[in-house]
């Protein structure tokens, strides 16, 4: 036994959130993906047959009112938001990260221009979104639908770039709080403080930091954010993301996607609208009960739960893998993109394939990442790959170990050394 498997061990024996992963359905794969889908807590599936069974199948129509459905997503939005740190009110569920980033995106050019819902009079000094130039692409083609419909001009940037960018006729700037590729952790608080200077509005996508560490959107002024639930939230396959609107947006906020469900008076099918109060602004259409009533069972796992303590697992996870990956991968053959220091990193270690392993493992033009990530999952290691050459390993704190850890770093050695 390797002197990092016994510290392993050790570590485990004295983390508080060990008792923890008992709580998920999991076998004896190191499972180091849950920052793309999640694992499934044990509770759900009788959770889930229960909606199915006697709500739907019983009560029916009458689940509306009686199984509560119909509020389900302020309801549900309410129990992410201490996770995000935001107080109740201000977050519903539904809809797709996707949907979520175009309704906070255009919702936000509308408020910096103070445009009004009613009259369409705006300011039209403000004609620019700024867009995280390395973001998942879903949110670059969103933003680029967005400023054509607002008629801005698009500036993807770096998030280290903004600041200087940033000027009288930047209207809304979205951000990711950690990058999918890297793990790299940007500057929420910092980022945020610059586009206010600005006049602008910041929207944050926390798609890789909910669940994963804290994020602080209220302390931190952020005025709007989405993010999805499968991740870390571990809230099933495709379950609804969610819209966080800052309390003293909601009278202003315009969703460029009114439907019936954000309607003040939803049941009164009036052909004019006029918008529900506070965050009930960000529903659209009939919530998506199944998936959505799923991820509302998942989220008991994180009763009792401090984000503290997750941060502080989530880091002794990374730091641990990459002690052990440099210990027991031959020097030169994979290099970290995750960053060093610890406020720069999220909950993930990304690790890029040298170039020189390629002509060992490049079969048939497949991906040379992706052929060290098939071996790892037919060794029992699953994570990740992203085109061209990264390896992307997720740590779950509430499920994944140390031993974890320590097993996909002698894997993936094993794998690359042979
Ligand atoms: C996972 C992820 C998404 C997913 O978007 P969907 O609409 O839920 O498919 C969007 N943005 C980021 C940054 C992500 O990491």
């Amino acid at each position: 036994m390797s002197d990092l498997h016994v510290r392993a061990k050790a570590l485990d024996a004295e983390d508080e959130l060990g008792g923890k992963r008992a709580e998920f359905v999991l076998d004896d794969t190191v499972y180091l993906d849950g920052n793309s889908l999640g694992a499934l807590p044990a509770h759900v599936p009788e959770r889930v047959a229960d909606v199915i069974d006697r709500q739907w199948g019983k009560l029916r129509i009458r689940s509306w009112e009686e199984s509560g459905w119909w509020t389900a997503p302020e309801r549900i939005g309410d129990r992410i938001a201490p996770l995000v740190g935001a107080a109740p009110g201000q977050i519903v569920v539904g809809d797709s990260t996707s949907v979520n980033v175009f309704k906070a995106l255009v919702a936000a050019v509308r408020l910096a221009r103070g445009e009004d819902a009613g009259t369409g009079a705006r300011d039209e000094g403000r004609d620019e979104i700024i867009v995280d130039a390395t973001t998942f692409p879903t949110d670059g083609y969103i933003a680029r639908s967005a400023a054509r419909l607002t008629g801005c001009r698009l500036t993807p940037l770096t998030p280290a770039e903004v600041p200087a960018a940033l000027s009288p006729r930047t209207a809304a700037v979205l951000l990711n709080h950690a990058d999918y590729r890297t793990g790299r952790l940007h500057d929420l608080p910092g980022l945020t403080a610059a586009v206010h200077a600005a006049g602008a509005l910041a929207v944050w996508d926390l798609c890789h930091t909910a669940g994963a560490l804290p994020v602080g959107l209220d302390a931190h002024g952020v005025d709007l954010a989405v993010g999805c639930t499968y991740k870390y939230l571990n809230g099933g396959p495709g379950s609804p993301a969610y819209i966080y609107v800052r309390a003293e947006l909601q009278d202003r906020f315009d969703s460029p996607l009114p439907g019936w469900n954000s309607h003040a008076e939803p049941f009164g099918m009036r052909p004019e609208f006029e918008a529900a109060e506070g965050a009930l602004r960000g529903r659209v259409g009939t919530p998506d009960i199944l998936s959505m009533l799923a991820l509302e069972a998942a989220l008991d796992v994180w009763d009792g739960v401090s984000m503290d303590a997750v941060r502080a697992k989530s880091l002794a996870l990374t730091d641990f893998f990459l002690r052990c990956v440099e210990a027991y991968v031959p020097k030169g053959l994979v290099e970290s993109l995750t960053p060093e220091a610890h406020a720069e990193r999220g909950s993930q270690v990304a690790l890029r394939c040298s170039p020189k392993l390629s002509t060992s493992f490049e079969q048939g033009g497949a991906p040379l990442a992706g052929d060290v990530m098939k071996r790892l999952t037919e060794r029992g290691v699953v994570g990740d790959f992203r085109a061209p050459d990264v390896l992307r390993f997720g740590f779950t704190p509430l499920y994944v170990s140390f031993v974890d850890a320590e097993r996909a770093a002698r894997v993936l050695a094993e794998i690359l050394e042979s």
